[in-house]
């Protein structure tokens, strides 16, 4: 009774880790069936995995973005302002741990 569906049901609809994880893989892949199932069974019942995937899907787009401006400008630099701002910070960073 270990690997009957019911049971592969039964373990999804409480396991977030594993529905988020099914979430993730469907970004970047198509799921088998049977993944596709209990990733259903499990965000018909659980509100956090569905804003997770919402969430998740909008990082990685971000993400795929970013990475492609990045490719077609490959001279991308920080600006001198940030630039500043990110070492005033590290100084701070440094001498209140020298305190
Ligand atoms: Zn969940």
């Amino acid at each position: 009774m270990k690997n009957t569906i019911y049971s592969k049901l039964k373990f999804i609809q409480y396991n977030c880790i594993e529905a988020q994880r099914l979430a993730i893989k469907r970004q970047e892949t198509k799921l088998l069936p049977s993944e596709y199932m209990r990733l259903k069974v499990h965000m018909a019942g659980c509100s956090v995995c569905r804003e997770f995937e919402k969430f998740s899907a909008l990082v990685n787009k971000a993400m795929h973005t970013r990475l492609h401006s990045m490719n077609s400008n490959a001279t991308a630099t920080l600006e001198d302002n940030y630039k500043k701002d990110l070492q005033q910070k590290i100084d701070d960073f440094l001498n209140h741990d020298n305190k």
